[in-house]
C-alpha cells in the first residue's frame, strides 16, 4: 500500500483516489469504457522525472470515480494527510477524478491545517488516449507540493500548468484539459519549465469548523430557475436533510413565491444563499424587490459570500458534522468570507 524511495529531496506523499488519471480498460474484456484501476504507485512509476523533484511515498487510498467519493471519504483522507505532515512530509498530492475536485479540494482546505501544501490534481484524458494529461499534471503537482513557495497557500489545485486556490476553483468544461478556472480571482500562479511561480498569495482561511467527524449530515443544494417556486424546499426536513444551500439567480434573487417557503424552512434548518452565476460575490444591499437578496437575507437566510453553491454546501455540511448551531454557521460563513480578502 505504501512505499518509500530514498534521497535528500523534500518528501511528498501521493494519495490516489481513482478518476480518469487512473482509468484504463479491463484486460481481456470487450471494450466497455475505462474504469479507475491504477493506484498511486503505478501513477508515480509512469513519470520517472518525479524522482528528481521529491522523495515519494504513495498511498492507494480509494479506486473510484469521483462521483462516488463522499465527504466522509475526504474527512478520512484529511486525517491521513495530517498524519503525513506530523511524520515530516513537505507536501501532499491527491490524485482523483476531476468531477468533484472543486468540492474535495475545498473540504481539504477546511480540514487540513496549514502551512504545508496539499495539492489536488487529476486528468481529463485517460492513459489510453493520445496525449494523456495525467503525467504532466502529476509532475506539476509534485513540483508545487515540494516547493517552499507553496507553503501557507492552503489547498491548491494544479492542472494544465496552472495553480488555483481550492476556495475559488471550478470545473468549467466537460472535456477540455483547461477545464479548471477560478472565475472570481484567476489562478494564483503557474508552472513553467519546471519552475513554480506564485504570482499572488491567498490569505490563510479562518472560520473553518473544528471537531468534524465522519458523520456528515445530508445537505441539499437547489438551483433556482426561471419561475420555480421552490415547493420542494419544505419537504427537505422530512427527507432527512439537515441544511439547504440555494443557488439563487444573479446576485442572490429568487422568484417571489419561493420567499415564504424558504423563510419557514430557515426557522427549522440553516439555509444558505449563494449565486448560480459561478463568479463574483453575493450581493447584500442593492435590491429591494420581493425575492431580492435584501429580502431573503432579512428572512434568516445566511449569505454564502464568494462561495459558490457546491463549496457553500461543503462548508455547511462540515459545520453540521461538527455540531454547529445557526449562530455558529452564520459566524463561520462570515469569518471564511472575511479572511480571504486582503485587509
Ligand atoms: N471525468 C472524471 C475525471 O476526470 C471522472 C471522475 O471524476 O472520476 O476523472
Amino acid at each position: 500500500m505504501s512505499y518509500r524511495s530514498g534521497g535528500s529531496r523534500p518528501r511528498v506523499t501521493v494519495f490516489s483516489l481513482g478518476g480518469t488519471i487512473a482509468s484504463t480498460h479491463q484486460p481481456g474484456s470487450p471494450p466497455a469504457g475505462v474504469v479507475p484501476r491504477l493506484g498511486a504507485r503505478e501513477l508515480v512509476d509512469s513519470v520517472p522525472r518525479l524522482r528528481e523533484v521529491a522523495e515519494l511515498e504513495t498511498v492507494a487510498f480509494r479506486r473510484t470515480a469521483s462521483s462516488d467519493l463522499t465527504l466522509p471519504d475526504v474527512v478520512r483522507l484529511a486525517a491521513e494527510i495530517a498524519r503525513r505532515f506530523e511524520a515530516g512530509d513537505a507536501g501532499v498530492v491527491v490524485t482523483q477524478g476531476t468531477d468533484t475536485v472543486e468540492e474535495s479540494s475545498f473540504a481539504l482546505e477546511l480540514l487540513v491545517p496549514g502551512p504545508r501544501p496539499v495539492v489536488v490534481t487529476g486528468a481529463m484524458r485517460d492513459p489510453t488516449l493520445a496525449g494523456p494529461d495525467g503525467p504532466a499534471n502529476l509532475l506539476a503537482a509534485v513540483r508545487v507540493a515540494a516547493s517552499p513557495q507553496a507553503a501557507g497557500l492552503g489547498t491548491l489545485v494544479v492542472f494544465d500548468d496552472e495553480i488555483h486556490a481550492a476556495r475559488f476553483v471550478r470545473k468549467t468544461h466537460t472535456s477540455s484539459t483547461a477545464t479548471f478556472r477560478s472565475p472570481s480571482a484567476g489562478p494564483l500562479g503557474w508552472v513553467v519549465e519546471g519552475r513554480v511561480r506564485i504570482a499572488f498569495r491567498a490569505p490563510a482561511l479562518r472560520g473553518a469548523p473544528t471537531g468534524v467527524s465522519v458523520r456528515v449530515p445530508p445537505v441539499a443544494l437547489l438551483k433556482a430557475t426561471l419561475g420555480d417556486d421552490f415547493r420542494l424546499a419544505e419537504r427537505l426536513p422530512d427527507l432527512g436533510y439537515a441544511g439547504l444551500v440555494v443557488e439563487a439567480l444573479g446576485g442572490g434573487h429568487l422568484p417571489s413565491p419561493a420567499v415564504e417557503p424558504l423563510e419557514r424552512l430557515a426557522r427549522r434548518m440553516p439555509v444558505v444563499l449563494a449565486s448560480r452565476t459561478g463568479g463574483g460575490e453575493l450581493l447584500r444591499e442593492t435590491y429591494g424587490f420581493p425575492g431580492s437578496e435584501r429580502d431573503l437575507l432579512s428572512r434568516g437566510l445566511t449569505p454564502a459570500g464568494f462561495l459558490d453553491g457546491p463549496k457553500a454546501r461543503v462548508l455547511l455540511s462540515l459545520l453540521l458534522s461538527a455540531g454547529a448551531g445557526p449562530a455558529a454557521v452564520r459566524d463561520s460563513f462570515e469569518q471564511v468570507n472575511a479572511s480571504v480578502f486582503a485587509s
